[in-house]
């Protein structure tokens, strides 16, 4: 089901230029009604629940009633992202709560690894994946 903003919770990303949701959201979905600055999700049958809008607001105020696939129905899921790790705190229909913590990064925030951590030689002609064969432990990959 479509993203949705709780109007309590948005404070219009204190008026950038572009908020947070509106940067983030891969359809241009969400947008910022700036007489309330309150945004909201101009066509929700567009969303494809991808949870950017989620996980990149401020203030934690775009939602997801999620799946039953994803969360028991009538549950709540609200992610909370640090700069290593976000917190995902399920809270259920009998009030029950459940927090999961996941590193997000490998390397500090703002840095890269651009080949990832392996040396490589390959080339885009190459019929191997970037990282094989290292990535697999195998000394070679047999191809045609
Ligand atoms: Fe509101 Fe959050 Fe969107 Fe910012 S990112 S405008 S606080 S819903
Ligand atoms: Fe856009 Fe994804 Fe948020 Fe839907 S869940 S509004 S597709 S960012």
């Amino acid at each position: 089901m479509p993203s949705f903003v709780n109007p309590d919770k948005c404070d219009g990303c204190k008026a950038l230029d572009k908020t947070a949701c509106q940067y983030i959201c891969p359809n241009d979905l969400m947008v910022l009604d700036k007489e309330k600055m309150k945004a909201y999700n101009r066509e929700p049958e567009m969303c494809w629940e991808c949870y950017n809008c989620v996980k990149i607001c401020p203030t934690q105020a775009v939602d997801v009633r999620g799946y039953a696939d994803f969360v028991p129905m009538g549950a709540s899921v609200v992610p909370m992202r640090s700069t290593d790790s976000i917190m995902w705190t399920v809270k259920f229909r009998n009030g029950q709560i459940k927090r999961f913590k996941f590193p997000i990064r490998t390397t500090p925030e703002g840095q890269a690894q651009p080949a990832g951590g392996w040396e490589t030689t390959a080339t885009l002609d190459d019929a191997t994946l970037f990282t094989e064969p290292a990535s697999l432990g195998l000394p070679a990959v047999w191809t045609k």
